[in-house]
């Protein structure tokens, strides 16, 4: 069975490389000659580089991040002042709930990593070509193919298609999928600069009635002395210069204005109605639209991959039913709606205070690690505890080790829960009578108290933890039946 996947971006490099990394190497696609040229998404959060840690690319990732310094992110009339609020002077300690670093890596340096690593692995992957059109049928889909090098044109036959075609999406469009949210919420352009700033790390929101449309953006990339800023104009700016010059508070500064396409863009809020159409899956911003401000646009596009790859890796193998795919969407879709809406949150918090007392805004998630760690994934391929109450999330310091939520982080003699997962599906358990109840899935045999109470079982029981690192199913007490039937409903999953 074959898996064609459309954009070269975050999402369909992570879904190509994990994909490959589980034994099931697809084609992907991407209309582009390279990688991005821009620096776009920027920062991996700690639950990413587990998921990288996995694909053996985390090291390459932290040694590609910026050196270690102070990231600040504020509000101000300039980058000089005077700062109108703190936001952030570092990023939060999460060592607690995971032993993976935050990185600082941009799109531009990523994506690179990723494609080394999807071809290492086995991947097709074939720049300057793009999906003209496609037409999904009973037994899969017909798609054209046209490498943009030559012209030429070929059609060819999938079982599947992911589309990670970003945020115009022509397949999501052609699907007549609708985005359900606040819709487009502004629109802005900007560039890249250099110029001696003094290497600052920084994220800076501008409030100046001094800049085009009275409000902008500057931040720093990971090349030192790089930075790119952003205007609330529709006009393209003619003198950047000038703009840079506002925007640093620094009138004489001359700044080397970067000679790259001006990229324009649009903040928009909202999530794809549906996540999947019969043997198409939609990830990253072809699934779900919404404001960079909390950065999880970048980091929810990996994700997307990680989760839904096994799957696909699966179901192409034999291993697995075709409708354990139709869990990507009542998986993803919750968590994306809670994500993006945390995002115009904070975007209305930090750049546009008309939205900030409309009464419709979400309440925040709090903690707000448990956005990063304590959503949980329910409504699809895992067995609920009987009588769950269904909440989304949970505060990740007070675990419960329920199924759908990420398996908890629990320091080991060796090493820790987090090294153990990964690669296929792990059962942890304090029983050696669970060893051999399943040739396919790996037994740990654990005595340390911390992971029975983490994982609220007792070391008679068990938990079976997905690929993903989601928490498919548990039993409190020495259960082996109730095991190999947990582990047919995950694989035979139907909608
Ligand atoms: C200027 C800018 C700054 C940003 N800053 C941040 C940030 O600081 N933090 C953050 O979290 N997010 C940020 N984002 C958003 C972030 O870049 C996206 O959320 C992320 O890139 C989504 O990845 P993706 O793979 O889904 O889409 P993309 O990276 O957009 O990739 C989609 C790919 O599909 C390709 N494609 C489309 N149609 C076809 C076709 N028919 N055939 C072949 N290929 C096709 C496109 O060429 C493109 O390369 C920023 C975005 C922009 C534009």
């Amino acid at each position: 069975m074959t898996v064609l996947v459309v954009g070269g971006g975050l999402s369909g490099l992570s879904t190509a490389m994990f994909m490959a990394l589980h034994g099931a190497p697809p084609l992907l696609i991407e209309r582009h000659p390279t990688t991005s040229v821009h620096p776009k998404a920027r920062g991996q959060f700690p639950h990413v580089m587990e998921a990288l840690r996995v694909a053996g690319v985390d090291e390459q990732v932290t040694a590609a991040s910026p050196p270690d310094g102070e990231f600040r992110i504020i509000r101000a009339v300039s980058l000089n002042g005077p700062v109108l609020q703190e936001i952030m002077t570092e990023s939060p300690d999460f060592s607690a709930l995971s032993q993976a670093p935050w990185a600082n890596v941009s799109q531009e340096r990523m994506e690179p990593i990723l494609v080394d690593r999807a071809r290492e692995l086995g991947a097709d992957l074939r720049f300057n070509t793009e999906l003209v059109s496609f037409e999904q049928h009973e037994n899969g889909i017909t798609a054209r193919l046209r490498n943009l090098a030559t012209g030429e044109e070929e059609e060819t036959e999938v079982d599947y298609l992911v589309a990670a075609d970003g945020h115009r999406s022509p397949i999501r469009e052609k699907l007549g999928i609708e985005l359900i949210g606040r819709g487009v919420l502004g629109e802005g352009t900007g560039t890249l600069f250099e110029a001696d700033l003094g290497h600052r790390q920084v994220l800076c929101y501008l409030l100046n009635s001094d800049l085009p449309g009275g409000a902008g953006v500057l931040v720093s990339t990971d090349v030192p002395g790089r930075y790119a800023v952003g205007v609330s104009s529709t006009d393209s700016p003619k003198d950047w210069v000038q703009i840079i010059r506002t925007a640093t508070g620094i009138p004489d500064l001359e700044p080397k204005v970067l000679d790259l396409p001006h990229g324009r863009s649009q903040t928009t809020h909202g999530v794809a109605e549906r996540f999947s159409e019969g043997r198409i899956h939609l990830v990253g911003d072809a699934a779900r639209l919404m404001p960079p401000t909390g950065a999880f646009g970048g980091n929810t596009a990996i994700m997307d991959g990680f989760h839904l790859a096994w799957k696909l890796a699966m179901v192409t193998r034999g291993e697995a039913g075709p409708g354990l795919l139709a869990s990507h969407d009542p998986e993803r879709r919750p968590y994306s709606k809670i994500i993006a809406d945390q995002q115009l949150l904070l975007f209305s918090q930090r750049g546009r205070p008309d939205l900030a007392d409309d009464p419709a805004l979400p309440k925040p998630v709090q903690p707000v690690s448990a956005l990063f760690f304590g959503c949980r994934q329910l409504g699809g391929a895992i067995i609920a505890d009987p009588g769950d109450p269904g909440d989304l999330w949970e505060d990740p310091a007070q675990p419960t080790g329920r199924p759908g939520v990420r398996a908890p982080y629990v320091k080991l003699r060796n090493g820790s829960t987090t090294d153990l997962l990964g690669r296929g599906f792990v059962l942890l358990t304090g029983y050696h009578a669970y060893r051999d109840i399943i040739a396919k899935i790996e037994v740990h045999v654990l005595d340390e108290p911390e992971f029975f109470r983490a994982y609220g079982i007792s070391p008679e029981g068990a938990t079976l933890v997905r690929p993903d690192f989601v928490i498919a199913w548990r039993s409190r007490g020495f259960a082996p039946e109730e095991l190999e039937k947990a582990w047919r409903a995950v694989l035979d999953w139907q909608a």
